[in-house]
């Protein structure tokens, strides 16, 4: 087989148990890899309603055909499991060397399932794979077990962790990989706690056949190339994505206390100019000539790397201004393995419940002592840090029906840090998002923005299906970055044309978004078998953005109309051939090859 191995590594914790399974190549074919791989494995192997946090959930790390390869940006894995956070699909990218020492290892995806009595981390080395004993691992931050791992086996190896986050199964934990890059916003940290997994080391020796090397190289060589002769290339090498809070400050898109207006007076002390002023070193993910990492120090002194979305949600959301302060709570969470995002939507919501007086304790817009304490407390589940622990969704429901208003997530996954008063599609992207309120499906409202942006269009409906495919589907599956397109606009017909040349099948861009229609499919069919039910409500945006409008700006007065977003939701879902609740049709499933779905959602709702 070129380009996959066709083998899956199953470790099995409460038997103690390794096994290596083939992979079907037909799924291979029709999931490629990463996400769709993911999916397709947790949709056959969980039990149906499977309690996220049980031993009977499963961790899936997959890779792509490209992922680990030298080819742009191709440094990624996916991990994915039932999210704690959402009880549906839940996955995240991560870049790390773990892709590339996955790919060298000869498996294409690891199974983690069962539990552990005890704190324990996996070694793979190829064919040896081993459980091991993790006592002197558990209750350290991810950094410091990272450097004891390292310090046991060499530089030369990929390795995955959970911060004490994950240990203390907070719903939004995230896995950890070199000291700052982390991923699976929806809890996957915490499942992988719930196992009592402080670790997966991976090396490997092996190669990846590829069907076509020379081709492959000469073609990877050439957008390396294309990716460096790109115009805004120096820019984006300069500021990466914290470009993007002076870009939302004028666009009055920069999520501000608690998504509340979409501009801040403040916004210069926390942006891309002044980063780049700071700026002591630039990380990047593992074969990647683009590296966004921007490194700072922060108020303590300590290096703290830097995105748009975390500076954004425990910047401007919360009211704290200070690049190095914001620096700082953001390597506290990546250092106790929880989403950055989450955590700063959970601060926001706790200090608007504390300002409404529906809590008893206060806690001020931009007290950064408050939010550093917190975030501690929240990673080990002290005090007021439980409650931050549950997420915004939780915390909602136990304060009642007016903090519903103000709870900003969809799905229980809590909303990036894109304010959509005044951004319908944006609204519909986090409404209709396989995981939940994350930008990576799709980020529409550049688009959107540049075209009649207040208006609730089939043009942007059709876009963001695009976006959906290219983004979530394709880029996920293969598994690489996706902002080589994004950002500096490598041309998309490499991807195909690399996976072809990797496997040896030919590949168009169609094809690859015929398995993306099939990912988001099924993936829809997961949330509805897991939930049991299903309404259109659950694609609905936060009640915020309907309800409150924005009151400075240029945008003063903007909210979402109801009535035109449920048009537009229509419109997607006959884009995507679901019927009018947003259940896959029977056509539809029948046509991608999903026959075996219908029988169990048939017994849930009615299929038309
Ligand atoms: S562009 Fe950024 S996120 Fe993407 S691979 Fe490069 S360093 Fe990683």
């Amino acid at each position: 087989m070129y380009g996959w191995w066709g083998k899956l590594l199953r470790i099995n914790l409460t038997k103690a148990k390794v096994s290596v399974h083939d992979i079907d190549p037909r799924v291979l074919g029709q999931f490629i890899g990463g996400r769709g791989l993911a999916v397709k494995i947790l949709w056959d192997e969980l039990p149906v309603g499977v309690d996220p946090l049980s031993p009977y959930n499963k961790l899936v790390i997959a890779s792509g055909p490209l992922s680990g390869l030298p080819a742009p940006s191709s440094g990624k894995l996916v991990v994915a499991s039932k999210s704690p956070l959402t009880n549906g699909y839940g996955d995240g990218n991560i870049g790390s060397m773990a892709s590339v020492y996955l790919r060298k290892s000869g498996y294409d995806a690891i199974v983690v399932e069962g539990a552990s009595r005890k704190p324990v981390y996996i070694y793979i080395e190829d064919e040896k794979v081993e459980i091991r004993d993790a006592e002197h691992l558990w209750g350290l931050n991810a950094f410091d077990a990272e450097e004891k791992l390292v310090r046991e086996h060499g530089k030369n190896s990929g390795i995955l962790l959970i911060g004490p986050a994950g240990e203390h199964l907070v719903r939004y934990a995230t896995i950890v990989s070199m000291k700052g890059r982390s991923g699976g916003r929806p809890g996957i940290g915490a499942v992988m706690g719930s196992k009592k997994v402080k670790a997966i080391v991976i090396k490997g020796s092996k190669e990846p056949q590829l069907a076509d090397p020379e081709g492959f190289r000469k073609t990877a060589e050439q957008a390396y190339r294309d990716i460096l002769g790109k115009e805004n290339y120096d820019f984006w090498i300069r500021q990466g994505t914290m470009a993007t809070i002076v870009w939302s400050q004028h666009n009055s898109v920069l999520p501000t206390m608690n998504f509340r207006e979409g501009l801040w007076e403040y916004y210069e002390t926390i942006s891309g100019d002044l980063m780049e002023k700071l700026k002591v070193e630039r990380r990047g993910c593992p074969y990647c000539n683009m590296p966004c990492g921007n490194v700072i120090n922060d108020i303590a002194g300590e290096k703290s790397e830097l995105d748009y979305e975390n500076v954004a949600m425990l910047g401007s959301n919360i009211l704290l201004s200070d690049l190095r302060r914001v620096a700082e709570i953001n390597k506290i969470a990546d250092m106790m393995g929880m989403d950055t995002i989450s955590y700063g939507n959970a601060v926001g919501f706790l200090m608007e419940a504390s300002e409404r007086g529906l809590i008893k304790e206060r806690v001020e817009w931009g007290d950064h002592k408050a939010v550093k304490e917190l975030a501690y407390d929240t990673a080990f589940r002290r005090g007021l840090g439980a409650f931050l622990a549950e997420g915004v969704m939780r915390m909602a429901l136990s304060l009642g029906r007016e903090a519903m208003d103000f709870a900003m997530h969809v799905k229980g996954l809590e909303v990036s840090a894109y304010d959509c008063h005044a951004a319908p599609a944006m609204a519909l992207a986090y409404g209709t998002s396989p995981i939940g309120a994350h930008h990576k499906d799709a980020w529409i409202i550049s688009y959107e923005i540049k075209v009649d942006r207040l208006a609730y269009s089939r043009d942007k409906v059709e876009k963001l299906v695009f976006m959906q495919n290219v983004r979530g589907g394709m880029f996920e599956s293969l598994t690489v970055c996706r902002l080589p397109w994004v950002e500096v606009g490598l041309d998309l017909d490499y991807y195909p044309k690399l996976l072809s040349l990797a496997t040896g099948t030919m590949w168009t861009l169609d094809e690859v978004f015929t398995v993306s229609n099939r990912i988001y499919t099924l993936i829809r069919a997961f949330w509805i078998r897991e939930l049991g039910w299903w309404s259109r409500k659950l694609d609905y945006p936060p009640m915020r953005w309907f309800k409150h409008p924005l009151t400075k700006g240029p945008y003063t007065g903007a909210k979402l109309d109801p009535g035109k977003y449920g048009e537009m939701l229509d419109m997607y879902y006959e884009v995507r051939g679901w019927d009018g609740n947003g259940v896959p049709r029977r056509d539809t499933l029948l046509e991608l090859g999903l026959k075996e779905v219908i029988g169990v959602l048939e017994n849930i709702v009615e299929l038309k």
